[in-house]
């Protein structure tokens, strides 16, 4: 069989466990041993380096010349301790993937030797020559210059032999060219309202920072089945493909016994993300076969971006050892679930409490419902700026199925909490509350014991909160976390600093402190009331529920994005310090073109599966029905013939159809695409794509899918979902 799917398969199913082993010592034992972690910088530093490191990482403070001399020898000979000879700058550009470009420590001198050098300037700054980085038009590529800065705050680690330093990536014009400038811009913003508001209720408190534990849904696939997938390989999705008779109706790969050659991989994994300092803790099978999860214990969350988008990469380079290819995309199959990247994210104190952990006093609660309340105002103002930063093409297919949280943002919290906001709410109402019976004992119920408990959980919500801090649970699989959570922090940031505003208004007005919050709060609860919904978010009651509400169901990401150019984000980017305008419209036009790009190369894709595979292999088994019927005519008397044929010949004629309504859509497609691209306007491009171009797509499947269940098995060219979703 010169087909390449079964010789794909054939070496799938003769494919034997590698051997591999783990080291036979305790995670704890080599837990980090790649990082320049603290022992590291307390071994290596002179003691004036290390706290004067310290004081940049936990005080922002900036470190001169002399010092970062003295860091980078620190990290170079602990670098080269553990083998590395080249080094790199470590940086999340806009594609979405992670940046490096390595470089040797060696420089040579006289007498045709050479020595390791490594200096503070190349610690703190490199200049890329990143002219084909995505920049939105910020930088012209004749002037491309853009240079990387040291993130101290962000462990340097070691992998392949290369000391990676985490850096930030701006243009020389000062705007960010990346994911984490905005992120560490956004944790600042939400350090200083935060602080500020906790204040209220405990002086003590110098600093609040956000966490972040994130959940990895992925798809294992064997190497040698992806590599038969062109539209895997080139997408990352499936672009044909019928249904498995059997996929994930029985709910019998969830959390199921994990396969050997899975576990192996899933190890490996593990194994590499601690020596990295990854605190990677849980594993397990989800919904569809063979898709998987991972999940760390919760980081400070600019440590947790750069944690998920380093695991993202070992992934793919610790499945290929396995033989596996890693499927990041957020819906590589079609009629089975997709894949998400949870966002669990919270807020803390330097003291060591997480604020959306209800308190056990009435004034911890006190303080809890007013960060929660908070929040629930933020979301509810800003929902089209958080929908706005999990758009992408992938996610697309992923919002509002019926397994993911729908487009329209909401919020659940719980009945108790629910239940107690709307206690207050109507304690508003009647005008029960006022300044002389206020009384927090009797008003604040207690809340901690019940709000424990699991089952009070919503799967169906794009924003849950679940206890002790929100999910976020509309990111698609392949983001980068950076962006949402950047979202997310200013839009609190934002909102708390209102709070505090609305608050001290009355303070000015001699209210009492608890009474002037409970106002504000109440007044929020009533205003925000629309985006909490604690009902089944994948029904059709929601839907029309949330129109009614005025909530919106954004359901593409060109529209989506139109957002980043409104005033309304320009005006919260901006005033929190995290974006500016020209920052935003330089996403946007990435983010779009990223977008039309996306379903190009889908439609591509498409186009010559369609032409070059599948309708070959259709008509070669048409040919041999065609064959068929004429013996019979040859051999039976024509009565008989009528009679047996019929099938037959229907197959023939539905088969030269299904090929027709290809060639014609494909054509079709095609006129659309042309048409689209030479549309200027890079929106309207955008929305061409989606509107004209991307129907297609369904369309043409539709039929090469029909066709895949009537071709003769053994001359289907395309690894089939069965295959693709059970082999191991
Ligand atoms: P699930 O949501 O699947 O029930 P868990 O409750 O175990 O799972 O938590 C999922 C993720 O939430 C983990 O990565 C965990 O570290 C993270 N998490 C727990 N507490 C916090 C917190 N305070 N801040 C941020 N993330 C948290
Ligand atoms: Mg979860």
């Amino acid at each position: 069989m010169s087909n390449f799917r079964f010789k794909a398969l054939e070496v799938t199913l003769t494919r034997k466990r590698k051997s591999f082993e783990l080291p036979n010592k305790k995670v704890s034992e080599y837990f980090g041993e790649m990082t320049f972690n603290r022992d590291a910088m307390r071994e290596f530093l002179t003691k004036e380096a290390y706290e004067r490191l310290m004081g940049a990482i936990n005080k922002g403070d900036t470190i001169e010349r002399k010092i970062t001399d003295q860091i980078a020898a620190g990290i170079k000979a602990w670098a080269m301790n553990k083998g590395a000879t080249h080094y790199t700058h470590w940086f999340h550009p806009l594609t979405g993937t992670t940046a490096e470009k390595h470089d040797a420590f060696i420089v040579p001198i006289k007498g045709g030797r050479a020595i390791e050098n490594f200096q503070g300037n190349e610690l703190i700054q490199q200049e890329p020559d990143a002219s084909s980085f995505p920049s939105g038009g910020i930088r012209n590529t004749f002037e491309a210059r853009g240079y990387t800065a040291w993130d101290p705050t962000s462990y340097a680690f070691i992998m392949e032999n290369t000391l990676c330093i985490p850096t930030v990536f701006i243009s020389y014009t000062g705007e960010a060219l990346d994911y984490k400038t905005p992120l560490l811009k956004s944790l600042s913003a939400l350090d200083k309202s935060a602080t500020a508001v906790y204040q209220y209720f405990d002086k003590n408190v110098k600093k609040v920072y956000a966490t972040l534990g994130w959940e990895q849904e992925y798809f294992l696939v064997d190497a040698a089945l992806f590599k038969a997938r062109p539209d895997l390989a080139l997408t990352g999705r499936t672009v044909f493909g019928h249904a498995s008779a059997k996929d994930q109706q029985l709910s019998d790969h969830y959390f199921g016994t994990i396969h050997e050659r899975v576990i192996d991989f899933m190890q490996d994994l593990e194994h590499e993300s601690h020596r990295l300092g990854i605190p990677v803790k849980t594993r397990h099978n989800e919904v569809a076969p063979n898709q998987f999860e991972c999940a760390p214990v919760y980081e400070e969350a600019n440590i947790s971006v750069d944690h998920n988008q380093l695991i993202m990469h070992l992934m793919e380079k610790v499945a290929r050892r396995h033989d596996f290819q890693v499927l990041l995309h957020e819906k590589p199959y079609k009629g089975v679930n997709g894949s998400g990247k949870h966002n669990n994210w919270s807020i803390a104190t330097d003291t060591g409490v997480n604020i959306l952990a209800p308190g056990k006093t009435p004034i911890s609660n006190f303080r809890f419902l007013t960060f929660i309340v908070n929040v629930l105002k933020g979301v509810d103002k800003y929902a089209d700026v958080l929908r706005a930063h999990i758009a992408t093409s992938g996610n697309d297919h992923r919002l509002g199925a019926h397994e993911a949280p729908p487009a329209i943002i909401s919020v659940f919290v719980g009945t108790k909490i629910s239940n107690t906001l709307d206690e207050i709410e109507k304690q508003l109402k009647k005008g029960k509350l006022n300044s002389t019976n206020f009384d927090l004992n009797i008003n604040i119920p207690k809340i901690p014991e019940i709000l424990l408990d699991n089952t009070d959980r919503n799967r169906t919500s794009p924003f849950a909160f679940t206890g002790n801090k929100f999910e976020f649970r509309a990111v698609g699989s392949s983001a980068n976390c950076a962006s949402p959570m950047t979202a997310l922090n200013t839009i609190i940031a934002e909102q708390l600093k209102i709070f505090k505003i609305d608050v001290d208004a009355l303070l000015n007005k001699n209210v009492k402190k608890d009474e002037a919050i409970f106002q504000v709060i109440k007044r929020y609860i009533k205003e925000s009331k629309k985006i909490r919904f604690e009902g089944d978010n994948y029904s059709e009651e929601w839907l029309n529920e949330a129109k009614k509400r005025g909530l919106k169901n954004i359901t593409n990401t060109p529209e989506a994005l139109k957002m980043l150019l409104s005033d309304k984000a320009v005006k919260l980017f901006e005033g929190c310090d995290v974006l500016t305008k020209r920052e935003l419209a330089a996403r946007y036009d990435i983010q779009l073109e990223n977008y039309t790009k996306k379903i190009q190369i889908e439609a591509r894709v498409i186009g010559d599966i369609a032409k070059n595979h599948i309708i070959p292999t259709a008509i070669k088994y048409q040919n041999t029905l065609i064959k068929n019927v004429k013996g019979l005519k040859d051999v039976l008397d024509s009565k008989t013939f009528v009679k047996l044929s019929r099938n037959q010949l229907q197959s023939i004629k539905e088969i030269s159809q299904h090929v027709e309504e290809i060639k014609d859509k494909v054509a079709l497609m095609i006129e659309e695409r042309k048409k689209a691209n030479r549309i200027e306007d890079h929106s309207e491009k955008a929305i061409a794509y989606n509107k004209s171009v991307f129907p297609y797509l369904e369309d043409i499947r539709k039929h090469v899918d029909y066709l895949e269940l009537m071709v003769d098995d053994e001359l289907w060219p395309l690894p089939k979902y069965r295959e693709l979703l059970f082999n191991k």
